[in-house]
């Protein structure tokens, strides 16, 4: 039983997943939502949608005019910049969520990750990595959504993004698929048990029984 079930709070906790583009953050993040039933949040992008791309699906594929008029409105918890697109993470579709009691992972990069970081400080942030660059390049090949201009933007941005790992909780080496999917999963276990401010609420609620 989760903590916060026996506890009888209501609030989902918020998880995010960031790692280099092709490590395999989409293909751990599906599954793990279909073991363990969290929320995936949709975000908003300039990018051009790939072949198979659903909008409202994948992304909320939009103009940059719209994305600015979402920044005006407040509508994002975090945007950023990524490889020369816009994307960010719609406020109010996360907050319901979060409200109503369910889970929610956010599929976001380094940048975005600091900023959820700031205003949600119990957000836990995982960092997914590939087993060694040269595996990175073949997996982002193998996708075949990527030019090969893009394909080497990206790679070398990687290096910058793991920079970033030290503003993380937890990495997990995406080397074995079902591997990487226990382990997130197991992440998500261990921070519905951790004990948190509420501890006290533990004893008062023996108390109350004895
Ligand atoms: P990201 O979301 O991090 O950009 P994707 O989830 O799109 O990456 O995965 C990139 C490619 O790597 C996909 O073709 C996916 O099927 C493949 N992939 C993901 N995890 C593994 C793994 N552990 N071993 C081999 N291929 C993988
Ligand atoms: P892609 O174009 O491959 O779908 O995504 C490129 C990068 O943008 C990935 O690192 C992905 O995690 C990141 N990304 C996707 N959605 C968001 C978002 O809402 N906010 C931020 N900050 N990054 C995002």
């Amino acid at each position: 039983m989760k903590l916060c079930e026996f506890l009888e709070c209501e609030k989902g906790m918020l998880f995010v997943v960031s790692g280099p583009s092709g490590t395999g953050k989409g293909t751990i993040c599906k599954k793990v939502i279909e073991n363990i039933g969290a929320d995936i949040s949709v975000s908003m992008t300039t990018r051009k949608p790939r072949d198979g791309e659903i909008d409202g699906k994948d992304y909320f594929f939009v103009t940059e005019e719209e994305f600015v008029q979402t920044i005006k409105d407040k509508g994002f918890l975090e945007h950023a910049n990524v490889f020369g697109n816009r994307y960010g993470t719609p406020k109010a579709n996360i907050l319901e969520k979060l409200n109503s009691g369910k889970d929610v992972i956010l599929e976001i990069d380094v940048q975005g990750a600091v900023q959820i970081k700031e205003t949600f400080p119990e957000a836990v942030l995982i960092f997914a990595l590939p087993p060694t660059m040269k595996e990175l390049r073949r997996r982002i090949i193998k996708r075949g959504t990527e030019t090969k201009q893009k394909i080497n933007e990206r790679l070398a941005k990687s290096i910058d993004e793991v920079k970033f790992i030290n503003r993380y909780d937890y990495a997990v080496i995406n080397a074995n698929l079902e591997i990487a999917v226990s382990e997130v999963e197991s992440i998500l276990i261990a921070e519905h048990l951790r004990l948190k401010s509420d501890i006290n609420k533990i004893i008062t609620k023996y108390e109350e029984e004895c």
